[in-house]
């Protein structure tokens, strides 16, 4: 059996060898490092495959979201809605802001913000809504563009975990996530779903006027050379990142078929298993990318497991392991801790085990079987 590794760069590599090794090359030959015509191409190749009007490459996940809140001219003491249970940075982005962070519980099913929470949090003061793609499971974006537009509020998809995912309306239509909000944000680091061999990200919208004002601010405020109109900051891809990325965009829905086969894998695997909740596979219209296999063990003994597995040389995780709103930077008075019911639950029941492009069948069964043999 192959070393189980959480993510397995390395093998990825071995099948795209050719085209990185050979446009990196043409980078080094032609020193276009920065905003050269690599990135230009990897724009236009990921509007064309999320059917999204404008792409704007900057140099990550973080960066993207924070620029897009500043495209969209919030300002500090707006009230900004996002999910409890998430990666820091989406909150850190709206704390730097000097916007105010509403945090709020997510759904038992899809561990996604809950559009009924977003719903009770809702203020004069609220702005934007920020629903993160979870693990790779879009979020319940037709009722969140729905909240959204009755409040008239901003909705900002955090898609760094779930891009190539996409999500059907309630008519059948499909539509790509990232593509559906007024602005969304991704990341291109290395263990994302489409990731680069260093950092990147990128925004997406739809919407002309506001890619216009986004591509000024991930430029300093430039629209013209030298003449800086707002504030901006200094975000861009660079060529070596899009070469990479170029040669796996063209892959990326037969890498998330390959996650999907190692989730459904598990999944079969776990199903009689009283102690474990996998997670579902499609439910409210969305087709999980799985960018983590994250599943929970439901007899109180997942701390137990997590030092099994690792004694067994099986990588795993907790993702997360503290609800933001326990978080020292993110605690506010205004929370009320049993308002964080789900959250709080899944900090203590959530593990990942190893999820990738990569995964054999010897793996996932020593995977499983270490697992099911623990738990019985
Ligand atoms: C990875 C990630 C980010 C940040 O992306 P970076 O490129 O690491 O800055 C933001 N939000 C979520 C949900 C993420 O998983």
């Amino acid at each position: 059996m192959k070393q189980l590794q959480m993510v397995d760069l390395k093998s990825q590599y071995e099948h795209i060898k050719n085209a990185v090794n050979e446009g990196i090359q043409e980078v080094l030959n032609t020193t276009t490092y920065i905003n050269g015509p690599k990135v230009h191409e990897f724009q236009k190749n990921l509007e064309h495959y999320l059917g999204v009007k404008h792409v704007i490459p900057c140099a990550n996940g973080t960066d993207a979201l924070q620029i897009a809140m500043m495209g969209l001219g919030l300002k500090p003491g707006d009230e900004v809605i996002t999910a409890d249970f998430t990666f820091a940075a989406t909150v850190e982005v709206i704390a730097l802001l000097q916007l105010t962070p509403v945090l709020v519980d997510v759904e038992e099913d899809t561990m996604n913000i809950s559009v009924e929470a977003i719903e009770k949090a809702i203020t004069p003061k609220t702005k934007a809504i920020v629903p993160v793609h979870l693990f790779g499971r879009a979020a319940n974006m037709e009722a969140i563009m729905n909240v959204a537009a009755k409040h008239n509020l901003f909705v900002i998809e955090d898609n760094a975990q779930a891009i190539g995912a996409n999500y059907t309306f309630s008519n059948n239509k499909k539509v790509k996530v990232g593509a559906i909000g007024h602005v969304a944000a991704t990341s291109f680091f290395p263990s994302k779903n489409l990731g680069c061999y260093g950092d990147g990200g990128a925004i997406f919208t739809n919407d002309d006027a506001l890619a216009h004002t986004l591509r000024g601010i991930v430029n300093h405020g430039m629209y013209e050379r030298y003449h800086h109109d707002v504030v901006g900051v200094n975000s861009r891809l660079d060529s070596i990142q899009a070469v990479v990325l170029n040669a796996k965009l063209p892959l990326l829905d037969s890498y998330n078929t390959a996650r999907r086969n190692a989730a459904k894998a598990y999944n079969d695997a776990f199903a009689a298993c009283e102690h474990i909740i996998t997670p579902a596979f499609d439910i409210n219209g969305d087709d999980h990318v799985f960018h983590q296999y994250v599943m929970r063990i439901t007899n109180g003994k997942r701390d137990a497991l997590l030092e099994h597995l690792q004694q067994n040389a099986i990588p795993c995780a907790i993702y997360y392991p503290i609800p933001l709103h326990k978080q020292k930077a993110y605690t506010d008075g205004r929370y009320n801790d049993s308002d964080f019911a789900v959250t709080n639950k899944f900090a203590e029941q959530v593990i990942a085990l190893p999820m990738h492009t990569e995964l054999e069948k010897d793996q996932i069964d020593f995977i499983t079987s270490t697992v099911l043999n623990f738990l019985k």
